[in-house]
């Protein structure tokens, strides 16, 4: 194999996934709902379906994203940035967020070239980085002591200035944050925006979980921080925003100047993405946009989304209290990090060098049928070790999937 893929290791989706299944586990680990996607989404794509001679929707559309879904993404971001954004040059459609991702560390890191990534961090950034030929600079987010809510994890301003160097070309910054749920407050925003002034830092906003917003806390989005968005590639998933995660449709925005260098990958690597899904999730975010303007309360993103989310954050919050572990109640996404120290059995004592949190999550899966994340695998090696007594949970599921959690985390060991 390549050079360039030989240091590579199986991601913990291909790991847990697969032992999820294997075990006929209760699946609390990847993070996809397993709730009925949202009726109104469906209906868009069933409406696609039954029209076979549009060749405008199942036929190639436009490579760097179909029209209607580029227009009406182009509308809705203006507004959230506070500008105008030029949809036919400034929005790039891509095979989830995961392509949107590589292609801006393809497009802009050369050899030798550092990007910063606060850990815990989403597990693709760190490879993909490499791939690129780069070098991942991991700076921690320290949690403190006693811990109880996702705004606990802090962002370690010193230790970014610290990490920079002549190399340092990016940063990475995931908010919502994946896995802790912390949701950054506009003073953090505000400190990373003046070291990407200072360092000239082109800054990737992986904003995926926009929408997973809690409690009327505010999600500010980096670019409309002043002077950001000439600085930033956002992210954005309609697999997120819709519920719709195999649906792999995700785009990125930014000035021309920074995504041209993506076009010029994705034109010779995908060159177009799927055509009926672009056109669905483009006719579902027309009628988004127009609710949000008319009756802001009836809108999924606004407002469903997050009031079906947050009961069950809570309740998974009080299953886990009750089993004796700690959770870190998140502001945002869907996922929950819980601490289980105290917790003792045999996956203290198995043969394997991994993490206590791989031997937990795998016993876990195996011995109570319960399906976790490791989220030491969000760390970088040096930092594994002290990073290794959580597991993440994620808590968009169904009430019947839950109240089968409930039974296994009663756990008699
Ligand atoms: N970024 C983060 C933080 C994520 O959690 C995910 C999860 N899938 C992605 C990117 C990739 O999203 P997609 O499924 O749209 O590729
Ligand atoms: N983003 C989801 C998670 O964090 C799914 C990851 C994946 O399937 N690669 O769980």
């Amino acid at each position: 194999p390549a050079e360039r893929v030989q240091s590579t290791t199986p991601s913990i989706w291909v790991e847990f996934t697969t032992l999820a299944a294997e075990c006929k586990a209760v699946n609390l680990g990847q993070g996809f709902p397993d709730t009925p996607m949202p009726k109104f989404v469906a209906e868009k794509l069933k409406e696609v379906a039954s029209h076979p001679e549009r060749t405008d929707m199942h036929q190639y559309t436009r490579g760097y994203g179909n029209p209607k879904l580029v227009s009406v993404l182009g509308k809705l971001y203006s507004k959230l940035y506070g500008i105008p954004i030029d949809a036919n040059n400034q929005i790039i459609v891509t095979v989830g967020a995961y392509l949107s991702l590589y292609y801006a560390f393809l497009g802009w890191i050369d050899h030798g070239d550092e990007v910063i990534i606060m850990e815990p961090a989403y597990d693709c950034y760190s490879p993909q980085v490499k791939l690129a030929g780069g070098k991942a600079v991991p700076v921690v987010m320290p949690l403190k002591e006693r811990a109880t809510s996702s705004a606990d994890y802090r962002l370690d301003v010193d230790a970014i200035r610290k990490a920079i160097t002549s190399k340092t070309k990016m940063l990475v910054l995931n908010n919502p944050h994946n896995p802790t749920g912390k949701l950054f407050s506009r003073a953090e925003l505000e400190a990373v925006a003046a070291i990407a002034n200072e360092h000239d830092l082109i800054v990737i906003a992986d904003e995926v979980y926009e929408w997973h917003v809690y409690e009327g806390k505010e999600m500010i989005r980096f670019a409309s921080l002043p002077g950001m968005f000439d600085r930033t590639i956002s992210i954005g998933s309609a697999g997120k925003a819709f519920s719709v995660t195999g649906w792999k449709l995700g785009w990125a925005i930014g000035p021309d100047h920074l995504l041209a260098p993506m076009k010029a990958v994705h034109q010779n690597c995908v060159f177009t993405c799927s055509t009926p899904t672009q056109h669905a999730v483009a006719e579902a975010m027309e009628d988004e946009l127009k609710i949000m303007e008319e009756q802001p309360e009836k809108s999924y993103l606004m407002k469903g989304l997050s009031s079906e989310l947050v009961s069950k954050r809570d309740r998974l919050a009080a299953m886990v209290r009750e089993a004796g572990m700690t959770p870190i109640v998140p502001e945002s996404g869907y996922f929950m990090m819980a601490g289980f120290k105290g917790y003792h059995g045999p996956f203290e004592t198995d043969s394997s060098p991994d993490p206590l949190d791989f031997r937990f999550v795998r016993w876990l899966c195996r011995e109570k049928k319960l399906a976790t994340i490791p989220p030491s695998a969000f760390y970088s090696p040096q930092f594994k070790k002290a990073n290794e007594e959580m597991v993440r949970l994620c808590f968009f599921k169904s009430d019947d999937t839950l109240s089968k959690a409930e039974l296994r985390f009663e756990m008699d060991t």
